[in-house]
């Protein structure tokens, strides 16, 4: 017989949040461990891709689904330190400016979101932007 590991879900199919990070092997322990504190129980949607919201039309359309689709109320945005999909022009200063233009652009196209800007250092501290 086979058993079938039961997927976690609430009854009306909703999470609280969705996690945009880097697909960069690095931070995954970070992350999970950080989704484990912030989230607990509840459930999120999880998006990794190189650059965090470098590629902002992806991001945008993942945020939209999960909005969609599971009734999102927050949004965590977590770009990274030395990040490789940035090369050169990854210091702070330009994540932030990427953060924020997310922020706004998800703003302007779902304004209920609340959208929380993270920056993760190579030591695994989760900085606020
Ligand atoms: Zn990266």
């Amino acid at each position: 017989m086979i058993l079938m590991k039961k997927l976690p879900h609430s009854p009306s199919h909703t999470a609280r949040a969705i996690v945009v990070s880097c697909i960069d092997f690095r931070f995954q322990d970070f992350l999970t461990e950080w989704t484990k504190k912030t989230f607990k129980k509840e459930g999120f949607d999880r998006v990794a891709l190189a650059g965090g919201v470098k590629n902002l039309p992806f991001v945008i359309d993942q945020v939209d689904l999960s909005h969609k689709l599971h009734h999102i109320k927050e949004v965590y945005l977590i770009n990274h330190e030395d990040c490789g999909a940035y090369g050169k022009e990854g210091n702070f200063q330009k994540h932030k400016k990427d953060l924020l233009k997310a922020k706004d652009e998800i703003a302007k196209k779902i304004p209920s979101l609340k959208v929380f800007l993270l920056y993760l250092t190579l030591s695994g501290k989760f900085q606020k932007v």
